[in-house]
């Protein structure tokens, strides 16, 4: 017999696509995704609150220097399996990588090249000790490769120890800024091994438009229309932070605006980061989410990774040169530890870019990123100035121009990207648990979560929030065309 009281069966069949209200909360390519989809698939009451004054969340592609840059998502990661790439390989929007990466040079702090073969041997250990395969093992990614990478240097030959600890170190540090965890020791083994990478091309880039162009597809926007959302037109309301959610009983869901402002719902889809659920879920939901998405959102970590920008009146690095690893000398790193740069230590490389000739991009991580976000912009460009004058063999001229981003001090996001930790492990949850929407007795889809920290295989990535953003929105999709039945049995996409 069905759990579903006869009453709310009756009003369930008078719900439909054309009455459903819709409200997602945050305008990333989540909540883009999901808003879109809907209107694809015949809703016609969606709307999108946002607490910033643009869209775009992590995707925040801005003007600077020669044409764009992206302070948040830059790369589309991969090539099969990834809808983004999907959506614009026949579209002529993205251009592949090419020799990016073999063309980074590893300078140490006594301004010393490091030869070519040399470095590049050792990155190939260290890549080949990251763990692959089917296994799950238990314990740290930082353990783990640790422990493979010395047991593969001991293979090698003719081998500086001094330079091999430095590079390890350097590769450690460009893991964190991928993987978005402050140390490889707090990373979950386990989750790496879950999340699946798209084969093919890792940083296929937006040429002079940035990542923004893909949200501009996805809403059939024009782009030389400045504000145009497309098929989004009139359903985004900018500056709207959600500061309560009721979903008590099974009334109405009813929304608090920041400014007192109530709104009602028949679903709503949240999106916003893992950071701001972290921060506010006890004052944002009423009642209190369930236990289960509350270890969740505890157990599943946020990290910090940010970006410096610097615009020089002309590219001053080597035409050869695509960017620069550091690698600390020991007592270098001492000294450095012991002074006001201290933080520079997270700083983990610095490279120019695509279609900006006369722009470096740097990227910090983890704690000292957070330190970093505190400075004022002035001391944070003399401390960046400083590091590569040391390391530059060749003299650097002072920048036109500074930028750096400020991840997790924005109330809006508090960090970068989402990762699984040991400690998610701990509490066996994961994303599936923050994925999983809360129902009503007759199975239907009240509060939803969407985001890329909801995303099993593909989290921490435009791609993987873009799936969460169709998976919620297809998941209501189902519940109106099957009824409520088919939905309970539904499980998280991905
Ligand atoms: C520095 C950096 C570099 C990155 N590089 C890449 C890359 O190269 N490739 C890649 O694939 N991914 C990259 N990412 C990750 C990618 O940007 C994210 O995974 C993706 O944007 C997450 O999308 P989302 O929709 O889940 O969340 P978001 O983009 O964070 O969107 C959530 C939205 O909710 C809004 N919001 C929050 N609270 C409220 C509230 N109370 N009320 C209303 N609105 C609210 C926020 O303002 C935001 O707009 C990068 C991220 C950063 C920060």
């Amino acid at each position: 017999m069905s759990s579903c009281p006869v009453a709310q069966r009756a009003r369930l069949q008078k719900e439909s696509k054309e009455t459903a209200r819709i409200i997602i909360v945050g305008s990333g390519p989540a909540g883009i995704a999901a808003a879109t989809r809907l209107l694809e698939h015949g809703f016609r009451h969606v709307r999108v609150l946002e607490a910033e004054d643009r869209i775009g969340g992590r995707i925040n592609t801005i003007p600077y220097g020669d044409n764009v840059i992206d302070l948040g998502a830059q790369w589309c990661h991969g090539e099969v399996g990834n809808v983004v790439y999907e959506r614009v390989k026949d579209l002529d929007m993205v251009t592949k990588s090419g020799d990016f990466m073999n063309t980074f040079r590893f300078l140490r702090s006594n301004r010393e090249l490091v030869p070519q073969p040399t470095a590049n041997a050792l990155r190939t250990a260290a890549e080949n000790s990251i763990p692959d395969g089917p296994n799950a093992y238990d314990g740290s990614m930082g353990d783990y490769l640790t422990h493979k990478y010395w047991q593969e240097v001991a293979k090698m030959t003719d081998v500086d120890r001094a330079i091999a600890s430095e590079v390890f170190e350097s590769f450690k540090r460009g893991e964190c800024g991928t993987e978005g965890s402050d140390t490889l020791f707090e990373l979950s083994g386990r989750s790496h091994l879950e999340f699946v990478e798209c084969k093919g091309d890792l940083l296929i880039h937006w040429r002079n438009k940035g990542y923004a162009s893909f949200l501009r597809l996805l809403m059939q926007a024009k782009e030389d229309v400045p504000g145009d959302l497309g098929v989004l037109n009139g359903k985004v309301q900018l500056s709207k932070r959600v500061s309560q959610i009721n979903w008590e009983g099974d009334n109405d869901l009813v929304l608090r605006c920041w400014n007192g402002e109530l709104m009602a719902a028949d679903h709503i889809i949240c999106t916003m980061s893992l950071g701001v659920l972290k921060e506010q879920h006890c004052s944002l939901f009423l009642p209190s989410l369930p236990e289960a998405k509350v270890r969740a959102i505890r157990g599943l970590k946020l990290g910090t990774v940010d970006k410096l920008f610097l615009e020089f009146a002309v590219q001053p690095l080597p035409q050869n040169w695509s960017g620069v690893h550091f690698l600390w000398m020991e007592q270098d790193l001492k000294e450095l530890r012991d002074s006001k740069h201290f933080w520079l230590e997270s700083v983990f490389a610095i490279h120019r870019f695509e279609d900006q000739p006369r722009m470096l991009e740097g990227w910090i991580i983890g704690e000292h990123a957070r330190y970093m976000e505190t400075l004022q912009k002035d001391e944070v460009l003399e401390g960046l100035m400083w590091m590569l004058r040391k390391f530059l063999p060749f003299d650097l001229p002072q920048p036109k121009s500074f930028l750096r981003t400020q991840w997790h001090s924005n109330p809006h996001f508090r960090g970068s990207y989402s990762f699984r930790s040991t400690y998610t492990d701990e509490l066996q949850t994961g994303p599936w648990d923050l994925a999983a929407p809360l129902t009503n007795a007759c199975g239907k889809p009240r509060l939803q979560f969407a985001g890329e920290a909801s995303s099993r295989t593909h989290y921490s990535t435009v791609h993987g929030a873009t799936e969460t953003g169709w998976r919620e929105a297809d998941r209501l999709n189902e519940y109106y065309a099957r009824g409520s039945s088919a939905v309970s049995r539904m499980q998280p996409a991905n």
